[in-house]
């Protein structure tokens, strides 16, 4: 069960890595490279299609924030090293890129309900 109302309360960049502190005292490790290759934008991704525009392996290997803000209450923007920054990533989207083991399997059971 991922709570949908879950806020990040600390957001620390490590090396390679992405730490999130949730407000549900929930943590998330994201490798830059997937949370790169996960930007939900409209050059990343085709607005009507769904369809990615961007590639994992187009990631660069040393891919890191270069900046990261807030937007509102809801989201933080991450400008890239790679010079992309019209990436929004929404709590909610966010908490559900965790790559950590319980989030993975809550989320592969609630594709079969
Ligand atoms: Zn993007
Ligand atoms: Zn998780």
């Amino acid at each position: 069960m991922i709570p949908s109302t879950a806020v990040p309360v600390e957001i620390e960049r490590c090396e390679g890595f992405l730490r999130v502190g949730w407000s549900t005292e929930h943590e998330s490790l994201y490798p830059y490279r997937q949370l790169r290759a996960s930007c939900s934008c409209a050059s990343c991704v085709h607005e009507w299609t769904g369809q990615k525009l961007i590639h994992p392996e187009q990631v660069p290997n040393d891919i890191h924030p270069s900046a990261i803000e807030a937007v509102g209450r809801y989201a933080i923007s991450i400008h890239w090293s790679d010079g992309h920054n019209t990436g929004i990533y929404p709590f909610d989207y966010l908490k559900g890129l965790c790559p950590c083991t319980s989030c993975t399997e809550a989320r592969a059971s609630n594709r079969h309900l």
